[in-house]
């Protein structure tokens, strides 16, 4: 009996030009990013000047984490105490804990079986709410039709954050992910697609939102020394009416990050490759469902679902223990409590919902699987036939 003996949370080292980059900024200790000696150019700017060129943006401010920046870019919107802020019911947890953080009240939406936002529930549920802002995270790398999404939100007047925290580098039809919303907000944790260990962006065309998120982020009166925020004039009527709400990127982190920038490219490539080896190795398995791909989704297969519809709970829990005998670790999202990383919005009792009989049906039999490049393609092979073995059999009553 084959057994896979890889590490689901093992990802890449550090690219050398990045150990070489932080150890320049260790060894010269201005690791603050306003902390620059005459003429020279911060790494911190330089990372969000880089940003801002590969997604298009006119402007990007590099943070302290993912969650920071989607809580400041709620604020920048003018987001506060008691708002509602429409969200995927199918998320992770800091993206309705951002929304909680700036005194707002989360209202989910339904997930489809395709794991994207349910386009019907979101209009009845701006209908319903009366919210004007939407934080949608593209959860797994999921990305729904941004097209229609956009349609609807525009002629509701709903402003649209995005949570790009599993699609850094992907695109909707061309455009990159995190370039429909207003604001387009990322990750660069250690799980995400560049690693600095902790650490956030923000992009955005909106030159008032962005001088907003920049002041927040704690800029004092210094902004004028961003390479790729709104002019100094923007600022004017905000400085003194902004509060700072610490949380800075430092040189050291935007020194690794700015490394792993050119990388993005071949990565989505190797990613989506090991990706459709597993699919291909999992395609007509008895009892199992594939989630269906959009054409127009450009995705980075980062990480890997699919769904054992209608399979009773200790079905499922039997399969993960027979997976995990064989060293394929399994997240579930229909757990009856949360465990490590996976909660669902059921869990999330400081922002209780009515049940969400559709969203619970797939949720119920929601596997998930991480998939780092340290994998090979041959790793994913076994992987796939380990996965096949196991839930044909539970399928078939072994
Ligand atoms: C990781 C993650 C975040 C938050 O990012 P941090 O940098 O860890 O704060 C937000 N949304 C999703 C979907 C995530 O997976």
């Amino acid at each position: 009996m084959e057994v896979f003996t890889g590490s689901f949370t093992q990802q890449e080292p550090v690219p050398e030009a990045g150990i070489a980059a932080a150890v320049a900024v260790m060894r010269h200790g201005r690791l603050h990013r306003y902390n620059v000696a005459d003429g020279e150019a911060d790494e911190t700017a330089l990372l969000e000047q880089e940003f801002a060129n590969l997604t298009g943006a006119r402007y990007c401010l590099a943070v302290a984490s993912g969650g920071y920046a989607m809580a400041t870019a709620l604020r920048a919107l003018g987001v506060g105490q008691g708002d509602r802020v429409l969200s995927n019911a199918f998320t992770l947890a800091p993206v309705p804990g951002a929304i909680v953080s700036v005194g707002a009240v989360p209202v989910f939406v339904g997930v489809t079986p395709d794991l994207t936002i349910d386009l019907g529930d979101l209009a009845d549920r701006i209908e319903r709410s009366g919210a004007r802002v939407l934080l949608l995270s593209h959860m797994r790398g999921h990305i729904c039709d941004m097209d229609a999404l956009m349609a609807i939100c525009d002629r509701a007047g709903v402003r649209v954050v995005e949570d790009c925290a599993h699609t850094m580098g992907a695109d909707w039809n061309g455009t990159p992910s995190g370039r429909h919303g207003v604001i387009g907000c990322y990750s660069t944790q250690t799980y995400k697609h560049i690693n600095s260990g902790e650490g956030g962006l923000l992009v955005s065309d909106d030159a008032e939102a962005m001088a907003r998120a920049v002041l927040l982020s704690g800029s004092y009166m210094l902004y004028a020394r961003h390479r790729a925020a709104p002019p100094p004039e923007t600022y004017a009527d905000l400085r003194d009416m902004t509060p700072n709400i610490s949380g800075r990127m430092d040189n050291l982190r935007a020194a690794i990050l700015r490394a792993q920038l050119p990388l993005l490219g071949e990565r989505r490539a190797a990613w989506t490759a090991r990706y459709r080896r597993i699919e291909q190795g999992l395609a007509h398995t008895p009892g199992l469902t594939l989630i269906r791909r959009d054409a127009r989704e450009g995705f980075v297969g980062s990480s890997f679902q699919m769904r054992l519809d209608g399979w009773a709970p200790d079905r499922i829990e039997q399969t993960l223990r027979r997976c995990a005998a064989r060293g394929v670790d399994l997240k579930w999202f229909g757990a009856a409590a949360p465990v490590g990383y996976t909660s669902r919005y059921s869990d999330w009792a400081y922002a209780p919902t009515a049940p969400m009989p559709a969203t619970d049906a797939v949720l119920g039999g929601l596997l998930d699987m991480r998939l780092p490049l340290t994998f090979s393609l041959a790793d994913c092979e076994l992987i796939a036939r380990i996965l096949r073995h196991e839930i044909a059999a539970v399928w078939q009553g072994g």
